[in-house]
């Protein structure tokens, strides 16, 4: 069994990325900066979700040393330009809750017609080792921001965002759906690939 360790603190993404990491035959053990509460927090301060993914990849890989995995993701509105971008999570604040960013998301949006509020979630997936980067993949999810939050499940701005081919948000759709066509389950699907060929073709 190989450990790998997911550079985060957030307990939703490391219940999403475990799920999706939890295959027969790659038989990891999934750990992740929980486990390690002495190593302090990633600033996640890049340009880029890219950028970002990197750092959190390579750091907890050197402090742990150990496989890791680093994700960034956010959402990316049409209308706003990009926005809220590699600042997702702290839209309206440094501490912003979701429900904040939420509000404030709905409050730049207000006068926007359904048609022009296209969106999406975006994420980058780094897999490090203590010495370098293994890979870096990509995986996104298109869809609308709808104009008033629907749905409990999930987490961030999943009430607010409706993939596209569905009329439900990915607050209201199932985990199982969510997990299946989300940014980070596309991203994922690579990452997988990126493990497989690590795990087993390694020295
Ligand atoms: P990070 O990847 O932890 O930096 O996440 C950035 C922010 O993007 C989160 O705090 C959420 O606000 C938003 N976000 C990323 N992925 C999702 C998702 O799957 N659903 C809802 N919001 C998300």
């Amino acid at each position: 069994m190989t450990d790998l360790v997911l550079a985060t603190h957030n307990r939703a993404k490391v219940r999403e990325l475990s799920t999706m990491l939890h295959k027969p035959d790659l038989d990891l053990n999934v750990l992740s900066l929980v486990d390690f509460p002495a190593i302090p927090r990633i600033p996640e301060d890049a340009q880029s979700f890219r950028e970002n993914a990197v750092r959190k990849a390579l750091t907890a890989a050197r402090e742990t040393g150990k496989l890791s995995l680093g994700d960034d993701s956010g959402l990316e509105v049409d209308a706003l330009a990009g926005q809220p971008g590699v600042l997702s999570a702290r839209f309206a604040g440094e501490s912003a809750t979701d429900r904040e960013n939420n509000e404030k998301l709905l409050a730049l949006l207000r006068d926007v017609p359904e048609r022009q509020r296209q969106a999406r979630f975006v994420c980058y997936i780094a897999i490090a080792n203590p010495e370098r980067i293994v890979d870096v993949v990509e995986g996104s999810c298109a869809g609308i921001i709808v104009s008033r939050e629907r749905g409990s499940g999930g987490f961030g701005y999943d009430p607010l965002f409706q993939p596209v081919e569905y009329s439900k948000t990915f607050g209201e759709l199932s985990p199982r759906i969510k997990n299946r066509i989300s940014h980070r389950a596309r991203a994922m699907e690579k990452a997988l690939m990126v493990l497989e060929k690590y795990l087993y073709t390694r020295e």
